[in-house]
Order: C-alpha cells, then sequence, then structure tokens
C-alpha cells in the first residue's frame, strides 16, 4: 500500500519492456503502482522492434527456401508476395501482443494511464490531461528514439518506427547506417525482391563484431545483390514528381529510390521529460545518469533501458527493471551484471556473438588463443548456396578460458544462445572439446574448433 502522504509507491513513466516488468514486479511485491503510456503498451521491442522485425526477417526468408524447395520434389505454383498482406498481418500480431501487455498489467493491480507524463519535481509528475500525482518513487523508462543526421531534405526520410507501415512496398529502397537496424532492415527488403542499397559513412558495418566475422557479411550481401556505399554519407535528398526521391551521396553517387530508411543510431528519449525540475543529471548523449541500483541523482527517481544508454538491447531492460523492482521493494538489493552479454544481428546470415573480440581480448589479455572453423553448412550445400559459415572461439592462452565466441552463418542467434551459458560459467576450450557433438548440424563445429 502507498504511504499516506503519496498516491503511489510507483509512478512508471513509458510502457516498453523495462517500464512493465518493473511495474509488475513491484506490484506482486506489494507497492501500489501506476504506468503512464503515451503512445502504445509494449514499447519498442513489441510495437516498432524486435518483434515486428523477426517477422519481417521469416517472412522474407520463405522467398528463398520455396525456391530451393522446387528443386528438391516440390511442385509449387506460381509464387508472388503481396506487401500489404504481410504488413497486416505483422501489424495485427502487435496488437494481439499489446493487448497481452495491457492484460499483464491489469492482472498485476498495476493502473494504467494512456497518456504522456512528465515529472514536476522530485515525488510528483504531470498527465497529459493536468492531473497532478505524487508517488514515493518514480521510474523513468522512455526508451530511445531514432537519430536524424543533418542533410537537405532529410524530412523525406523514414525510419525503423514508419517501415512497418508503408502503403506500398518499397522496390527500391536506400538504407542509411551499418548497425544493427540497417542490416537487418536491408536483408529483409532484399530478400524479398527490394533493390537495396546501403549507405555507411565508413567502410566498416557493425563496427563493435569482431572484424574476422563481419568482414564477411558484406561480401554476401553484395553476392545477393545489394549494393553497398561504404565510406560516404548522403549531401541531399529530392523528391521527384513522381514520388520517388534522388539521393545524392558525398562519394558523386546519384540514386533514384522509392524510399529512403534512416538507421543511423538512436538517442535516449530524455527530452522534455522535466527531469530538471528534480535534479536528474544527464549524460552527454541526454542518457539518464544512474547507478548500479539504476538510481539516478535524485534520491526518489531511477530510470531503466534505453534511456539510460547502457545496453541498448531488450532483455537488459527487462533485467534492470526487475532488479529495481527487487531492490526498491522487494527487500533484495541486486544490480544488474552488465558484462559477457549475448546480442545477435538477424541480417542474412545473421551474427552472434557473446564475450570479448579478438582486438579486445588481445588488449585486455595480451596472451590469448584463437580457434575458428570455416565450414560451408550443410543447410546451404543442400541448398546450392556457396556462402560460408564463420565461427570463431577467443581463449586466454594460459587457462583456455573462452573469453569470446562469435558466429556468421544460419541459426546464429539460436545457437549461441546455449553456448552463453557456458562462456558466461567461465567454462574453458577443453570444457567444449570434451562435449559430444551433434551430427550432422552446425553447432557441432563449436566442439570440433581447431
Ligand atoms: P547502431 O548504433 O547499431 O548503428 C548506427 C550506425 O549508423 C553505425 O553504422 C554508425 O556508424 C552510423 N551512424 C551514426 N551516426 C551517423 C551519422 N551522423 N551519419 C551517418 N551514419 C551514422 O544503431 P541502429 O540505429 O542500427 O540501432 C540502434 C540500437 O538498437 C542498436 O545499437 C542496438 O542496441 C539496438 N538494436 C538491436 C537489435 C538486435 O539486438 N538484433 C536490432 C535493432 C536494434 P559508425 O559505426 O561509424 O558509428
Amino acid at each position: 500500500m502507498a504511504e499516506a502522504e503519496f498516491d503511489y509507491d510507483l509512478f512508471t513513466i513509458g510502457g516498453g519492456s523495462g517500464g512493465v516488468r518493473a511495474s509488475r514486479i513491484s506490484a506482486s511485491h506489494g507497492a501500489k503502482v501506476a504506468i503512464a503510456e503515451e503512445y502504445r503498451m509494449g514499447g519498442t521491442c513489441v510495437i516498432r522492434g524486435c518483434v515486428p522485425k523477426k517477422m519481417l526477417v521469416y517472412a522474407s526468408m520463405f522467398a528463398e527456401e520455396l525456391g530451393h524447395a522446387a528443386h528438391k520434389g516440390w511442385t509449387l505454383g506460381e509464387k508472388s508476395f503481396d506487401w500489404p498482406t504481410l504488413r497486416d498481418f505483422v501489424n495485427s500480431d502487435v496488437d494481439r501482443l499489446e493487448g497481452l501487455y495491457d492484460g499483464t498489467l491489469g492482472n498485476a493491480g498495476v493502473e494504467v494511464y494512456s497518456e504522456r507524463a512528465v515529472i514536476t519535481g522530485p515525488n510528483s509528475v504531470r498527465l497529459a490531461s493536468g492531473k497532478e500525482i505524487t508517488a514515493k518513487k518514480i521510474l523513468v523508462a522512455t526508451g530511445g528514439w531514432p537519430m536524424l543526421p543533418e542533410f537537405d531534405g532529410n524530412e523525406h526520410c523514414i525510419t525503423s518506427n514508419e517501415i512497418f507501415h508503408v502503403e506500398e512496398f518499397p522496390q527500391r529502397l536506400m538504407v542509411l547506417g551499418g548497425g544493427y537496424i540497417a542490416v537487418e532492415f536491408a536483408g529483409i527488403f532484399n530478400a524479398l525482391g527490394g533493390d537495396v542499397t546501403l549507405v555507411n559513412r565508413t567502410d566498416t558495418i557493425l563496427r563493435t563484431y569482431d572484424s574476422d566475422i563481419v568482414d564477411r557479411l558484406p561480401v554476401v550481401m553484395k553476392a545477393r545483390g545489394m549494393d553497398l556505399q561504404l565510406g560516404t554519407v548522403v549531401d541531399s535528398v529530392a523528391k521527384n514528381d513522381d514520388g520517388s526521391f534522388t539521393v545524392t551521396l558525398t562519394n558523386g553517387v546519384t540514386k533514384q529510390v522509392d524510399r529512403i530508411l534512416v538507421a543511423t543510431g538512436r538517442k535516449p528519449n530524455s527530452e522534455g521529460l522535466g527531469l530538471e525540475t528534480a535534479g536528474v543529471e544527464l549524460g552527454k548523449a541526454g542518457e539518464i545518469l544512474v547507478d548500479a541500483y539504476s538510481k539516478t541523482s535524485c534520491d526518489s527517481i531511477y530510470a531503466v533501458g534505453d534511456v539510460t544508454n547502457r545496453v541498448q538491447l531488450t532483455p537488459v531492460a527487462i533485467r534492470e527493471g526487475h532488479a529495481f523492482a527487487d531492490t526498491v521493494f522487494g527487500n533484495n538489493p541486486r544490480a544488474v551484471d552488465h558484462s559477457c552479454i549475448p546480442s545477435a544481428v538477424f541480417s542474412q546470415p545473421s551474427i552472434a556473438s557473446v564475450g570479448l573480440t579478438e582486438a579486445e581480448a588481445r588488449k585486455e589479455h595480451g596472451d590469448i588463443a584463437v580457434y575458428t572453423s570455416d565450414f560451408r553448412p550443410m543447410k546451404n550445400i543442400f541448398s546450392d548456396r556457396m556462402e560460408r559459415g564463420l565461427y570463431k572461439m577467443v581463449c586466454h592462452g594460459e587457462t583456455g578460458q573462452v573469453l569470446g565466441l562469435h558466429m556468421i552463418g544460419p541459426e546464429s542467434a539460436e545457437i549461441i544462445q546455449a553456448a552463453a551459458v557456458a562462456i558466461k560459467a567461465k567454462l574453458t576450450k577443453a570444457d567444449f572439446d570434451a562435449t559430444t557433438a551433434i551430427h550432422p548440424s552446425m553447432a557441432e563445429e563449436l566442439v570440433l574448433l581447431k
């Protein structure tokens, strides 16, 4: 129950993965909780990120699978792809998931305000409707927002927020950026039959990943028909009479496209939230600065997820939200361990990683041993696809402890999740080698590395 002087024990701003988890668990610990969400419950991951994106990845893979099936005894009718059907299916499933999030909060006894809330002091918020609310603790879980680089005509571009809703299939798509979102959407629209150009400011895409792994991707992307314009940026975009756009790059290349998707990073959503009224400190990128328990510079205000810009990943926001609830309302103070977090890029083929890259391990430990398997997965042989997979294990030179594992190839995300348990548990190369292979599989390469 809330202490008499406050309306709520906890008021959460933002109904994304972190905010919803924190609210639900706080309520289960007995706190009186309310949450405000100005758009749709579920946040970036559910509404306009991971979940609908993964559905598009699956849908785009049918094209290839259907092609191979025809050579393996299947008789298929004429194939055609209809974007509105896929788009509407994905969006209706997002509606369903949003309903589940609402239901979860209702079942947990969390009161929902479907409007914007801003902080007006250490223990108070004001809703868009004008209602003033007090709370013993406030949690900011407002996530992030796409960043748009400055250039003439940038108002003609869309972001990952809009791509799920475009009316017509963008037959000629230009993607700006070389990070997660750019690479994933380039792969999706290429596989769906689009003519994709990816533009990145440096020659290196996915630069936080191990270089041997990511070096493979541009080769595959080009082989799959994508145009990679690297080491260049957009100079200007002009809209044409027929609704298309002419993009001029600083390297002199000009292209006519139907859509331009900007994926050049996301910034913390901390503007206009009234944080200054409570003395909440921000970092250089606008991120809310927090301690290990997600507490801000104001004792009654906490922040979790992308707005803190620690690690911009849904499962991390969820952990931070859960740890906050246990710490503040569950009498179980605990900090989230941000080390050794596995991650994956749902590019085609996918990339996955956990732990240190070779360069990081060399810098940190000096003496390291690297093992690789460069192989053509049976799936690719069966499908007449020439692409090879690469698995790379980085180990401590003396102890053999696995410091990092990096992969490119089909199903990398699925495979690395299990291996990440072993790496988090500090197992050694010898432990991997002592494990019997599952044959034939791609994952068996992990216990046969040379
Ligand atoms: P990323 O940070 O992954 O990549 C941003 C890209 O844009 C980089 O290539 C960067 O280049 C480039 N860039 C940055 N600023 C500019 C600029 N001013 N002009 C031109 N290019 C620029 O961002 P995303 O938007 O792709 O994704 C945001 C976050 O969302 C990710 O960091 C990730 O945490 C999360 N995400 C995770 C996914 C997953 O887990 N599978 C999927 C999608 C998103 P440079 O390398 O030179 O900095």
